[in-house]
């Protein structure tokens, strides 16, 4: 007789800090965020961030364009 082999592995969850609202909860080594609704929170100002960024480059590129043009 075989046994089946497993693919469920332990995780050990340890205590962690909400990197988002501070909350205190328990997950594994990589989990950052309490929640889905942190987890996204996160992502979106992330991302907002990255947006903010390439708007600035963008405009600072087009001022020393039209700098230059005199
Ligand atoms: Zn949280």
């Amino acid at each position: 007789m075989e046994v089946a082999v497993s693919f469920v592995r332990k995780i050990p969850l340890i205590e962690k800090q909400c990197t988002v609202c501070g909350k205190t909860f328990t997950g594994t080594k990589k989990s950052a965020f309490c929640s889905v609704a942190c987890k996204s929170r996160a992502s979106y100002a992330r991302h907002a961030e990255e947006r903010r960024q390439t708007r600035m480059e963008k405009y600072y590129a087009e001022k020393k364009a039209a700098a230059g043009k005199k």
